[in-house]
């Protein structure tokens, strides 16, 4: 694996190559990342993983800073997949080549995290324009479990650029709870609650088929869940996968959370 740690060396390494597999990441590596590195070697082409935490996504500077990062563990794992390249870029490298930009979600996207992480998903589509304009990627691979952040970049990216973003499911710990850097941030006692949170959250999600009314057995739901794991829960919505409206049958829809267990923020969906 060579590493990139500049946009100089970026361009010596991939100027010609014309079939380039980009799995973007913030670090902290674990099983659901390797699973988009997997899915990425196994299609033609060069794979190119990135690591940068992105200040310009993080709509809390507190956030930012307790953000886990692991960087040592994460070349471990990089080199062990035999991964081609691995792009380390610095601030400068992401956001001097091209000017200040102004990215604005149209009204009726402003819904899930887009409505609680103000700036949240700007910055997000920021970064991935500069990153894909850099490193010009065929193909850019996506986990599922961040299913709104897919939705918005494969929109934007594919409008703009001959770039195919592809999805990857989520993978998920043996208590069922999907995996995340921020699970490192979690209590043990956390840890088994969030778990017990996605696992009933999905056999719900089972239940609501053939039912009416869905919208109240939802916002039980949320109270439920609420007093038994005290909880503060941001949504728990029942959306269409194809356009994130408000959905009235389970068909084409997925279940959306986000919820903070003590000070770490989660989201998922079924
Ligand atoms: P992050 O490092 O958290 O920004 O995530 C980098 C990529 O990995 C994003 O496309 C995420 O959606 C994806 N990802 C994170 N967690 C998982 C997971 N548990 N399963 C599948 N993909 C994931």
């Amino acid at each position: 694996m060579k590493i990139l740690h500049n946009n100089k060396e970026l361009n010596k390494a991939l100027t010609g190559q014309t079939n380039i597999n980009f799995v973007p990441t913030m670090g902290g590596l674990h099983q659901g990342h390797i699973s988009l590195i997997n899915k990425s070697q196994n299609k033609s082409g060069i794979t190119v993983v990135s690591i940068f935490i992105n200040p310009k996504q993080f709509n809390d500077k507190k956030d930012f800073k307790k953000y886990p990062r692991n960087i040592q563990k994460d070349l471990k794992i990089l080199k062990k997949l035999r991964v081609n390249y691995l792009y380390l870029p610095k601030y400068s490298d992401v956001y001097y080549p091209k000017q200040n930009q102004i990215i604005k979600l149209n009204k009726n996207e402003k819904i899930l995290c887009a409505k609680f992480r103000k700036g949240h998903f700007e910055g997000v589509l920021d970064v991935m324009d500069r990153l894909t304009e850099i490193i010009k990627p065929k193909k850019i691979f996506m986990g599922e479990k961040d299913f709104q952040q897919f939705y918005l970049v494969k929109k934007f990216i594919e409008k703009k650029f001959h770039t195919k973003v592809i999805d990857c499911k989520t993978i998920r710990e043996k208590n069922y709870l999907a995996m995340s850097t921020r699970n490192q941030l979690l209590s043990k006692n956390q840890f088994d609650n969030a778990g017990k949170i996605a696992l009933n959250l999905k056999k719900f999600k089972n239940t609501l088929k053939n039912k009416v009314n869905l919208q109240k057995l939802i916002l039980d739901k949320c109270k439920i869940l609420k007093k038994k794991f005290k909880i503060k829960i941001e949504y728990l919505e029942l959306r269409n996968i194809f356009n994130l409206r408000l959905s009235k049958s389970i068909k084409n829809s997925k279940l959306f959370i986000a919820y903070k267990i003590g000070t770490v923020r989660l989201i998922d969906n079924f």
